[in-house]
């Protein structure tokens, strides 16, 4: 009856002897591991900043003698889930390992590929076994400090669902305490869906990431439930590519990627994580990055009452409630970031197909978005919204002609 279970459990048992097998012979086979090995440090007890060659984090802790971070050590304290050990989470992962994170959990079903090979982190020898296991090897080897958790499957599935959502919400560095921040770097609607669900349910501020299939543009976006839009609130942001969609799909040609805009990708991601668990600078909402233009769109996106998530419904009046007790704040600032970019020298122009007129009745739920960044869909325009268009014409219309009579 249970023979699929016992073959799951089999194959991951030898994936493990694999991994193992793998490891030994690289210790043995090359003497830049001997001295890897060699240099291999112990578990540090308190990050210090003493000015000394042995000491990792003291680059780290200079933040702190310059005013940067307030309290750098905290840092410790702090789990982080990456949901997709992919372009952008195996190097979102290895930054917070090297930024010595407290704890991170690691989620990916996918196996390392020589066709992964023109990203960062992975390596050719470790074709073939989990990005999961492979990541949590070569994390470990560069800071032993941090506390590791992996799980080798995928989040879309029922069963995984379920684990997922009580790792998130037990997974902290203390065993039941829910983590400090979700960060979805996966390739899938499917998986952001999951993650948005998830992290609606819960309450867990997460944040997003993403790189288009051209490799020239990417985005990250921070993601409160109840605060900002989630990914059931409105169609996700994405930056405006500006170049001709047809030359995008073609048959037989795989989505591009390029090692530099993933890490750009994985750099603004973690930059924004650093200053939303340390408190220092001002933490993004949403950036993009358009790689042809070097050109940077920032905005921020509040809930939608109407969302078809009700997890996201029930955060919004939480939220609402908080802030009606809580003096004003937050989100004030925010608005102001509209205004893009002051300087343009070259006279870029990023100009949308459609006008804003335009573009409001079209997608009611949609608000205006600044230069460069645009919607990855559009929801068609509702009947009643359009009625309402049309009624309000005719009248104007009538006004005009009424008005004409009387002259
Ligand atoms: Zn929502």
């Amino acid at each position: 009856m249970s023979t699929v279970e016992e073959l799951k459990l089999r194959v991951r048992e030898l994936e493990n002897e694999l991994i193992k097998c793998k490891q030994k012979q690289q210790q043995c086979s090359s003497s830049e591991d001997a001295l890897i090995q060699a240099t291999n440090r112990p578990k540090i007890d308190k990050m210090s900043a003493e000015v000394v060659d042995s000491n990792p984090y003291s680059r780290l802790m200079a933040l702190k003698r310059m005013g940067i971070v307030e309290d750098y050590e905290k840092i410790r304290t702090f789990t982080v889930a990456v949901v997709g050990v992919g372009g952008v989470g195996s190097v979102t992962a290895e930054m917070l390992t090297r930024c010595g994170i407290g704890k991170l959990l690691l989620f990916d079903y996918d196996k390392v590929e020589l066709a992964n090979m023109n990203r960062l982190f992975f390596q050719p020898h470790q074709a073939g076994l989990s990005k999961v296991e492979a990541a949590e090897h070569t994390l470990r080897n560069i800071n032993p400090d941090v506390v590791f958790e992996t799980h080798n499957y995928n989040i879309t599935t029922m069963q995984n669902f379920t684990h997922f959502m009580d790792r998130i919400s037990n997974g902290g560095l203390e065993e039941g305490n829910p983590v400090d921040l979700v960060l979805s770097c996966v390739d899938n609607f499917e998986a952001r869906m999951a993650i948005n669900t998830a992290c609606n349910e819960l309450g867990q501020i997460w944040m997003e990431s993403g790189v288009s299939e051209n490799a020239v543009s990417g985005h990250i976006q921070l993601i409160n439930p109840g605060e900002t839009a989630c990914f059931a609130c409105a169609p996700p942001l994405v930056v405006a590519a500006n170049i001709d969609e047809k030359t995008l799909k073609r048959e037989g040609v795989c989505a591009a990627s390029l090692p530099t805009t993933m890490g750009v990708v994985a750099g603004l991601l973690v930059q924004n994580v650093l200053k939303y668990l340390l408190k220092f600078g001002k933490v993004s909402y949403y950036l993009g990055y358009n790689a042809m233009q070097d050109f940077f769109p920032s905005m921020a996106m509040k809930a939608n009452p109407q969302c078809h998530d009700r997890h996201c419904r029930r955060q919004q009046e939480e939220y609402t409630k908080k802030e009606m007790e809580r003096p004003k704040e937050v989100f004030v600032q925010e608005e102001e970031e509209e205004i893009v970019h002051e300087e343009n020298d070259w006279g870029i122009e990023l100009v949308s197909e459609v006008t804003d007129e335009e573009l409001q009745p079209a997608s009611g739920t949609v608000p205006d978005l600044p230069e460069g960044i645009t919607v990855a869909y559009t929801i068609p325009a509702e009947e009643s919204a359009g009625g309402e268009v049309v009624e309000e014409t005719e009248q104007s219309l009538e006004d005009l002609m009424a008005q004409m009579k009387k002259l």
